[in-house]
C-alpha cells in the first residue's frame, strides 16, 4: 500500500479527498482518480471528556483544551458560584482551590458544553424530595440562563444516586446523568441516567483502556477534577489531552452527542448484531 501511494503521489496527484472513514480517492491533476485505502485510517474513537466543580483550575486547562482542539463538558455547580471569582473556597484533601465566577460561566465556559453538577454539590440520595426537585431544576434554570442554551446534562455531586434522584433528574428533562462508576463497553447506553465514563483521567489503565477502545473503534470517555497542585500534573495533562488530539483516530464530542440518536454513535440499546 505504502508503495502504491507513493508511485500515485509520484505520477502527480495534487489532492486526497476523504469521502468516508474508510476510502480516500486519490484526485490527479490530469483528472485520474485512483481509489486506495490509506493505512493510516483506522477505526474512529469518539472521546468525551467531562469535568467537575467549576474551579479556578478549569481557566488553565481551558486553555489547554483550545490549544488542541478538544471538545470537553464541565460540570458546574451553579448555587456555589458568585458574580466574583473566589480563592481558597474548594478544600479538597488539605489544599484550598478557588471557585470560577458567573461571569466566568457565561464568557469562558461558553465554548465548552456545560453539564449541571447540582445548585449546591449536595448529594442528592439525602435530601429530601423538594430539596432534591430545586438541586436539579433550579440548577438547569440558573446554568440556561446564563448560557442561553439548553443544558442536557446532570452529573451527580459527590457520586452517590438512587432511583429517586434518577427520576429527579429524568423528569427536569436532562437528557443524561453521570455516575463515578466505569464500563468497559459505553455502549449500549441502556440506562442515560446512570452513565459511566471508561476510565478516570488520571486511572493507572487510561492508556490501556483507550488503546483497547480504539482496536475495535467505540466510544472512550473519561472524567475527573482539575485538582492539580503541581506542573508535574499540568504537564501530564497536557501530554494526554495533546496525544489523544493527535491521534488520527480520535473524533472530540460532547457528551451530550453521545446520547443523541441521530449521531449514531451508540447502537439503540435493543439493537442486536
Ligand atoms: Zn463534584
Amino acid at each position: 500500500m505504502k508503495q502504491q501511494t507513493v508511485a500515485i503521489f509520484g505520477a502527480g496527484i495534487t489532492g486526497m479527498i476523504c469521502l468516508s472513514v474508510f476510502l480516500c480517492h486519490a484526485v490527479a491533476a490530469q483528472g485520474q482518480v485512483e481509489n486506495i485505502k490509506p493505512a493510516e485510517v483506522t477505526n474512529k474513537v469518539y472521546v468525551s471528556q467531562i469535568w467537575d466543580d467549576a474551579i479556578l483550575n478549569d481557566l488553565r486547562l481551558i486553555e489547554i483544551l483550545k490549544k488542541y482542539k478538544a471538545k470537553a463538558t464541565f460540570a458546574v455547580d451553579a448555587g456555589n458560584l458568585t458574580e466574583k471569582r473566589r480563592t481558597n473556597a474548594w478544600p479538597v484533601k488539605g489544599t484550598m482551590f478557588g471557585k470560577v465566577s458567573i461571569d466566568d460561566i457565561k464568557k469562558i465556559y461558553s465554548e465548552f458544553e456545560v453539564a449541571s453538577h447540582g445548585l449546591k454539590h449536595k448529594g442528592l440520595p439525602k435530601l429530601s424530595a423538594e430539596e432534591m426537585q430545586r438541586e436539579v431544576v433550579e440548577s438547569k434554570r440558573l446554568l440556561e440562563s446564563w448560557l442561553g442554551r439548553p443544558v442536557k446534562g446532570f452529573v451527580y455531586p459527590g457520586c452517590p444516586y438512587n432511583d429517586a434522584a434518577k427520576e429527579a433528574v429524568r423528569a427536569a428533562g436532562y437528557l443524561w446523568a453521570r455516575t463515578c462508576e466505569n464500563t468497559p463497553d459505553f455502549c449500549p447506553v441502556t440506562d442515560p441516567m446512570a452513565m459511566r465514563t471508561t476510565v478516570g483521567f488520571n486511572a493507572a489503565n487510561f492508556w490501556q483502556e483507550f488503546d483497547r477502545v480504539k482496536a475495535k473503534g467505540g466510544v472512550f470517555t473519561f472524567w475527573g477534577h482539575a485538582f492539580f497542585r503541581t506542573e508535574a500534573e499540568w504537564a501530564d495533562i497536557e501530554a494526554k489531552i495533546a496525544r489523544l488530539s493527535q491521534d488520527p483516530s480520535v473524533v472530540w464530542v460532547n457528551t451530550s452527542d453521545l446520547f443523541d440518536p441521530a449521531k449514531g454513535f451508540c447502537p439503540p440499546p435493543d439493537a442486536k448484531k
